[in-house]
């Protein structure tokens, strides 16, 4: 035992010099082990609370089963292909990576691609090894004047309009996220995805592999392409549509292309882009730069220990992306998020169904991490607390076909700072509610109707009772009988002489024969006792 407060396993030689962020705070330990399949590699794994793997080691259920303290497993590099995101969420293992650390690298090979490609480089090179000095043959075009057309202007995307910028080039860029103010700020012209096929001298694809983008450019996009431009392909295999590709290349419809990435990994040799003309292939080169190493390693040492040591989780790929700040920030309210969870676990009415979060208050960034509260505190009562935790909350949810939605409310006539939950359950509905007083203090502030005024901690009794004179004194008299001590007792009733609602904070656990001895007094219509925190 080493006697610090985590242990960060590292493997896949990933350089000890890029793990600074870890090895210079003092609460960390860092385990060296460049090969996961080391026999020592399974014994680290035993307490190991962070893992940091390149892409060799494969995080699957089993090595996710063998590592009981483990919490956080950081990616040094982009993609998350060797870590079972889906097993690593309902461990409750938040899964990392480090996305901007390939960036300039990216960049920097999708301008060599575009300068090779325009100038012919590749196939020239190949004619004089071959003997040749055909000048006339390698007649290129300069980039200067001409129109890049970006599709996806991110952290690589923007990278690379900045370099063409100085190269002379009129950038457009189409981004459906791009406003209208990052758009100035790269000095580039915000289109459509049509105006940027149809416009562009050189199209360079920087977007992820998604439904909208599989398939982007296709026999279809490639015609409206004008004749004798050119392509480029950084991104992702998929993108693009390999045989319409090569045939537009063989064609002459396009004057060259150049691909880093494919559909499959690595290249089938019966590829039809490996006779096509006037394209360049590279083997998925574009973070394979010894700075990109180095900065992806840095970048995920420091995430894991934000992680583990402050609960920020932005880089999560399987959780809420939450800042350490922002939570600390939100503590009591996520703290009464929690105890409402609680509360409408012990009071729905039968399996829950659908649950809406509801909040009115202050923050923008509130409602993903006030739900994964909710979700714990419903939760945790029911799967116990080793399985349900901030990042596997929602993931159990779902699995237990529980609908989750989330509502961002204008506001609350007496609360600045209010969440509510409706829960529908099999037999009913359920509202529950609670605020924020003076910024800082929880209070559970509705129950369905009745308005109530309780500290969420602690266990509580609510029961429903018949509004009828002697009742509170009748439940004094059992509570004591049974050696508990009432640290609160809130009544409510929505008319004179109807229904009522009693929650009693009491001190200490209540057992099985209270709450039978409080449902025998025949006022009494239900009884139900909450764990609170
Ligand atoms: P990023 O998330 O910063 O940027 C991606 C951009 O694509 C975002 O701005 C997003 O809004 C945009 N986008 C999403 N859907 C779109 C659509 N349908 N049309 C247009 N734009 C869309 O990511 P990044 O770091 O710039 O990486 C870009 C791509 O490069 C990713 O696919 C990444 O995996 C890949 N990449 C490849 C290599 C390599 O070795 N070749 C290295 C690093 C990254």
């Amino acid at each position: 035992m080493s006697g610090k407060q985590f242990t960060v396993l590292v493997t896949d030689k990933v350089s000890g010099g890029s793990l600074n962020a870890l090895l210079d705070d003092d609460r960390f330990e860092v385990v060296l082990i460049d090969d996961s399949k080391d026999p020592s590699f399974m014994e680290a794994l035993k307490t190991a609370n962070g893992l940091i793997v390149r892409s060799a080691t494969k995080v699957k259920a089993p090595m996710l089963d063998a590592a009981p303290m483990l919490s956080v497993v950081g990616r040094a590099g982009v993609g998350v292909d060797n870590i079972d995101l889906v097993a690593a969420t309902a461990r409750g293992v938040a899964v990392l990576n480090a996305p901007a650390g390939n960036t300039v690298s990216t960049a920097e090979l999708t301008m060599a691609l575009i300068l090779a490609m325009v100038r012919g480089v590749a196939e020239a090179d190949a004619s004089v090894r071959k003997g040749e000095w055909a000048r006339s043959r390698f007649k290129g075009s300069e980039l200067r004047g001409r129109t890049l057309g970006l599709i996806g202007a991110g952290r690589i995307g923007g990278t690379v309009a900045k370099r063409c910028r100085a190269f002379g080039m009129d950038v457009i860029a189409y981004d459906p996220y791009l406003t209208d103010e990052n758009a100035a700020a790269m000095g580039v012209e915000r289109t459509d995805v049509g105006a940027v096929i149809e416009r562009a001298d050189v199209i360079s694809l920087h977007v992820p592999l998604t439904a909208e983008t599989r398939g982007m450019i296709s026999k279809e996009s490639i015609a409206r392409m004008k004749k004798g431009s050119f392509v480029v392909n950084v991104s992702r295999g998929g993108v693009v549509d390999e045989p319409a590709l090569a045939e537009a290349l063989t064609s002459g419809h396009l004057a060259g292309a150049a691909l880093d990435v494919y559909e499959n990994e690595p290249l089938e040799v019966e590829s039809p882009l490996r006779s096509a003309p006037n394209l360049i292939l590279t083997p998925h080169l574009g973070a394979s730069t010894s700075e990109a190493q180095e900065l992806v390693a840095s970048e995920i040492a420091e995430a894991v220990r934000a992680a583990l040591a402050e609960g920020d989780l932005t880089r999560a790929l399987n959780a809420p992306a939450v800042g350490g700040e922002v939570l600390r920030a939100l503590g009591p309210m996520l703290a009464l998020g929690s105890g409402l969870g609680n509360l409408a676990s012990a009071m729905a009415p039968g399996g829950i169904q659908s649950i809406d979060v509801r909040y009115a208050g202050a923050s923008d960034e509130a409602l993903k991490p006030l739900t994964a509260y909710v979700l714990m505190g419903m939760l945790k009562p029911v799967l116990g607390a080793d399985q349900v935790n901030f990042v596997s909350a929602g993931h159990l949810a779902e699995q237990r076909g529980i609908k989750v939605a989330r509502t961002q409310l204008s506001g609350h006539a007496d609360y600045t700072e209010y969440v509510e939950l409706v829960i529908k359950a099999e037999r009913g509905e359920l509202r529950v509610g609670g605020a924020l007083l003076g910024d800082a203090h929880p209070r559970i502030v509705r129950i369905d109707d009745y308005l109530v005024d309780i500290v969420p901690a602690g266990t509580l009794i609510v029961l429903k009772n018949n509004d009828v004179p002697g009742v509170i004194g009748r439940v004094g008299t059992i509570l004591g009988n049974h050696d508990m001590n009432i640290a609160g007792y809130h009544q409510a009733r929505l008319s004179k002489g109807g229904q009522a609602l009693a929650a009693i904070s009491v001190d200490g656990e209540v057992d099985l024969a209270v709450r039978g001895a409080l449902l025998e007094l025949p006022e009494i219509t239900a009884a139900v006792v909450v764990r609170l925190g």
